[in-house]
Parts: structure tokens; sequence; C-alpha cells
């Protein structure tokens, strides 16, 4: 046969459209390939959440850069990546509270499943 056809299969990430060969076509990638992207979330599209509240933060020039290099090595925008930041912080802070409360109102050790509880 003088013509053939390749066919090659190639994953695309929804978040930041990086497109690369897989190394092996057994399993599909846990995260996006792209070092600057590296999301989870790959195969998801982003959803449209309406983003029409504002936010407002003084920081010092200074920090303000380190929070705009950040955000450049994380291949976001700064504001993306201040809102993940404080989704991050505000989710641990929940866990932690109600941990806090968790153990506080524990009424006997029996209730409770086997475990050191940190
Ligand atoms: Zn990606």
């Amino acid at each position: 046969m003088y013509k053939q056809q390749v066919t090659s299969t190639f994953f695309h990430c929804l978040r930041c459209s990086y497109e690369w060969h897989p190394k092996s076509l057994g399993k599909e990638p846990k995260v996006c390939a792209n070092p600057k992207c590296h999301s989870p979330y790959w195969k998801e599209p982003r959803r449209e959440v309406a983003l029409d509240e504002h936010l407002e933060i003084r920081v010092g020039a200074r920090e303000k850069q380190v929070f705009v290099n950040a955000a450049e090595l994380a291949g976001i925008s700064l504001s993306s990546w201040v809102r993940e930041r404080l989704r991050q912080v505000a989710i641990k802070e929940r866990e932690d509270a109600e941990q806090l409360l968790r153990d506080r109102f524990k009424v006997s050790e029996e209730d409770e499943e086997a475990g050191d509880g940190g």
C-alpha cells in the first residue's frame, strides 16, 4: 500500500486546552500533562459561574507581586488564583471547626469509630 492513514490518540484538557499524547493507551491520565495546569479536572469542562460579585482586599505592592508571580506559575489568572486559594482555606477552616465541634461534643468514645482523631 503506497498510502497509509495514521491515527493517533491524544488527550485534550478542558481546563487549559493543552493537548498531549499519552504514554500508554491503557489508562487515562489522572491529571493534565501541562505542568502549569496539572488539573485533576481536565476531563470536566469549567462550569460557568456568574462572577459578578466583587471582593476588595488591600495588599502591599510586594505582596501583590508575590501573588502575581504565584498565579503566573500556576498558569491561571490572579483572580482565579486568589479565589481558589481562599476557597481552599475556607473549606479547610470549616472542616477543622467541624472536627473541633465533634471532639467537644463527643458523647462517648463508643459512639465514635475507633481511631485517634488527631
Ligand atoms: Zn490542563
